[in-house]
């Protein structure tokens, strides 16, 4: 078996879902299961919509509801599948969900978590009947089966975490039928269901990581992550037109990237494969004859061939506390009652530094901000600062390489440092930087350690 992960633009157009049909067509006899994103766009216009609902704004919401299924039913109609009486009642049936979801909004008068996670999952609902319908006008047999009747997951809507072993039940019952059958499963990505059936997420981007879960649950060895670059870039192509695919990683560069911000894998993805030693392929389903990126346990290059650096990564939006106490930093217990408080409103810490009597932390998720800094200023003093970023460069070679932090220190003379980082696996280091010195700083980092001299056995130049 092997698993075929769809995301946002790979489905966003009749062009695009006929190049996917291509690529499902051409791994049939490796008996593909396809896990779907919804449109790309979409899941954004979704968010916006479940919150236009929930500030009561009707009309506003209905013109966005109009629109979000008018680009459906314009796809639909250019794929000639308007007509598939299967996909006309699945659409009318997600229709249905979206309206009963936005009125329960309103009912409620505002939006909870749950009703939140209602409305955005009907992106994925669409394309993964969408998807088996462009199957069958060419001939194949396929049919949508709905994730959240597979994958179960606690109650954490938006960033709902899997039950593993009570998901692998359900997906291998209902899915094996459906193989041997000769039929082509397709499923949404990103979405669940707890307990009591209510539907929930993964958190944004989490369709990448249902698509390694399914992959451990059915024992695939391969899991591809179709996407719109040619494989894991040395940067993001957004910020680096020059940058350049990595033909190989490790599961542990793969991870630390992802962890630090690389979007192409959501943070969670390589964990299943980690544990159930798949291969995950990136590849881009504009250029499917490319061979993307293999992330696998070890790499097949000579680790001393592996280069200083293999890529870099950045998150923004952070917040950096610093907090002060020069009488109970390194008192017993007080690192404990720290972190008890960042645990207490589930905010993860990325990035920490100590000194002395000061340690400084970074969070990306500052929803309980306010609490955290209050409960924290009753045992020491804080600062906090906004605006920041992480850049983090990865590599197996780090390992080995002397000299990075001189070299990175000499490269950004001119731009404030406030903490370094040298990560625990060794094979990642990582910096703060003010958000706006973000362009700067990638693109000199990336001429530095990728302007020249690469080894084209790692990196497809
Ligand atoms: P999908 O919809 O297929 O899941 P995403 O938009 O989530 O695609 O992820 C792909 C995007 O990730 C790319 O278009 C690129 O802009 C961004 N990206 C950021 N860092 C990297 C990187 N190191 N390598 C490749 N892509 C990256
Ligand atoms: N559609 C979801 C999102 O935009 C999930 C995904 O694309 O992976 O976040
Ligand atoms: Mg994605």
């Amino acid at each position: 078996m092997i698993i075929l992960k769809f995301g946002g633009t790979s489905v966003g157009s009749a062009a695009a879902i006929r190049r996917v049909c291509e690529i499902i067509k051409s791994r049939l006899p490796k008996q593909p299961l396809v896990v779907t994103s919804a449109i790309g766009g979409i899941t954004n216009k979704l968010v916006s919509l479940a919150k236009i609902a929930g500030a009561g704004e009707e009309e506003k919401s209905k013109r966005l509801t109009l629109e979000i299924l008018t680009k459906h039913r314009a796809i639909i109609r250019e794929l000639g599948i308007d007509a598939d009486t299967q996909l006309i009642a699945a659409f009318e049936t997600g229709v249905q969900m979206l309206n009963m979801a936005v009125d329960n909004i309103y009912n409620n008068g505002r939006l909870t978590d749950e009703l939140y996670d209602a409305v955005i999952s009907v992106g994925e609902f669409f394309t993964a009947h969408m998807l088996p319908a462009a199957l069958r006008r060419m001939g194949l047999s396929s049919e949508m089966t709905d994730s959240r009747k597979l994958l179960l997951t606690d109650s954490s809507f938006s960033a709902a975490q899997p039950l593993f072993e009570a998901s692998k039940k359900r997906t291998q019952d209902i899915l094996a039928p459906i193989v041997s059958a000769g039929i082509v499963p397709v499923i949404q990505g990103f979405i669940g269901s707890d307990q009591d059936g209510r539907t929930t997420t993964l958190g944004r981007g989490g369709s990448d990581y249902s698509a390694t879960l399914f992959g451990a649950m059915l024992g695939a060895p391969i899991v591809e992550i179709w996407s719109d670059v040619d494989g894991v870039l040395t940067a993001d192509p957004s910020l680096v037109k020059e940058a350049h695919r990595i033909r190989h990683m490790t599961f542990k560069e793969a991870a630390e990237l992802a962890y630090f911000g690389a979007k192409v894998l959501h943070p969670a993805t390589l964990a299943p494969a980690i544990e159930h030693n798949m291969t995950v392929i990136v590849l881009n389903s504009m250029n499917p004859e490319f061979p993307g990126t293999a992330i696998s346990k070890t790499s097949p290059v000579d680790p001393s061939l592996a280069g200083r650096v293999k890529s870099i990564a950045y998150k923004e939006g952070l917040t950096v506390i610093t907090v002060m106490s020069s009488r109970m930093l390194m008192a017993h217990g007080f690192m404990a009652r720290l972190f008890a408080i960042f645990e207490k409103y589930k905010t993860a810490v990325d990035l920490i530094s100590t000194s002395e009597v000061t340690v400084s932390l970074t969070i990306d998720n500052a929803t309980n901000l306010e609490q955290i800094i209050s409960e924290v200023a009753e045992i020491a003093s804080v600062k906090v600062e906004k605006a920041k970023a992480i850049v983090c460069l990865v590599g197996e070679g780090l390992k080995r390489t002397k000299g990075i932090p001189g070299q990175i220190f000499g490269l950004l003379q001119d731009t404030h440092i406030y903490s370094i980082s040298q990560g625990a696996s060794e094979i990642n280091l990582s910096f703060v930087i003010d958000e706006a010195d973000l362009p700067k700083v990638i693109i000199r980092l990336h001429d530095y350690f990728f302007g020249s001299d690469l080894d084209s056995r790692i990196f497809a130049v």
